[in-house]
């Protein structure tokens, strides 16, 4: 049987979810050895334009990145989104909170309207074509990218945490940090990481994103216990949540 061909590519990045998978080490040769790995920019020179999956780290924040997204898609049979930036938008969306036309000034000043500079509202890759799977944080954990990729080889659907990151947390009989003061944002944003962050006595700021279904009741109820409601809740994830909607493009 021939091996999947898999192509990596990166759009709006720091490039560390990628990072993540050069440094998988031994575990890298394993997963090569069962792939065909025909374009990676940032660990080979070689280029192609036939692959079965892309693996996508980035947003997409220029007319030109959604172009080059829909060719990828057109090409593979499987699309999988990895770190904050591809699955949710990640740091790059923090510029949806403002007017396109004040941030280019900004950042570019009287070069802000040249063409090559041109800038759209930051997407994550689902906004603009479809995902089949996500491998969440900022950056990727190492382990659960194996994990996935293991899983998806072997033809199983690998098992995406939809529980909130509390249930790691208590799991690991951490004491709340919201009794600390710390607006934790751990009843709303996807498990997964191990509850890394107040496990190291800082507050969770949602780089793997929102659960899909969360349990807005049990949700409100600890969240009441400290005065406040999950609208503020949300209004603290800027970081990782920035607003979707269209700005003065
Ligand atoms: S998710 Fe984080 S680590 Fe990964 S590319 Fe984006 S900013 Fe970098
Ligand atoms: S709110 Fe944060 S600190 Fe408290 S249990 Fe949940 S994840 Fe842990
Ligand atoms: S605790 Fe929250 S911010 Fe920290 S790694 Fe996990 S999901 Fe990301």
């Amino acid at each position: 049987m021939s091996k999947p061909r898999v192509a990596i590519f990166d759009f709006a990045c720091c490039e560390g979810c990628q990072l993540q998978i050069v440094n998988l080490e031994e575990e890298i040769l394993e997963l090569i050895g069962a792939v065909d790995v025909v374009e990676w920019r940032e660990a080979m020179s070689e280029q192609s334009r036939e692959y079965d999956i892309a693996i996508v780290e980035g947003s997409i924040t220029r007319p030109e990145d959604e172009e080059r997204l829909w060719v990828i898609r057109s090409r593979v049979k499987m699309l999988i989104a990895i770190g904050a930036c591809a699955t949710i938008g990640g740091i790059n969306k923090l510029k949806n909170n403002f007017d396109l036309p004040d941030v280019k000034k900004y950042v570019y000043g009287k070069n802000a309207n040249m063409p090559h500079l041109d800038t759209t509202m930051t997407r994550a890759i689902d906004e603009v074509v479809k995902v089949d799977y996500k491998i969440h944080g900022c950056p990727i954990d190492r382990k659960e990218f194996t994990y996935v990729i293991r899983c998806l080889l072997m033809g199983k659907t690998p098992e995406i945490p939809e529980w909130p990151v509390c249930v790691e947390c208590k799991a690991k009989g951490n004491p709340c940090l919201w009794e600390y003061g710390q607006v934790c944002l751990g009843p709303i944003i996807r498990a997964g990481c191990g509850a890394r962050c107040p496990s190291s006595g800082f507050r969770c700021f949602g780089c793997r994103g929102y659960i899909d279904n969360p349990n807005v009741d049990a949700a409100k109820d600890v969240i009441g216990k400290y005065g406040l409601n999950v609208e503020t809740l949300k209004s603290k994830m800027v970081l990782f949540g920035s607003r979707q909607g269209p700005t003065n493009e």
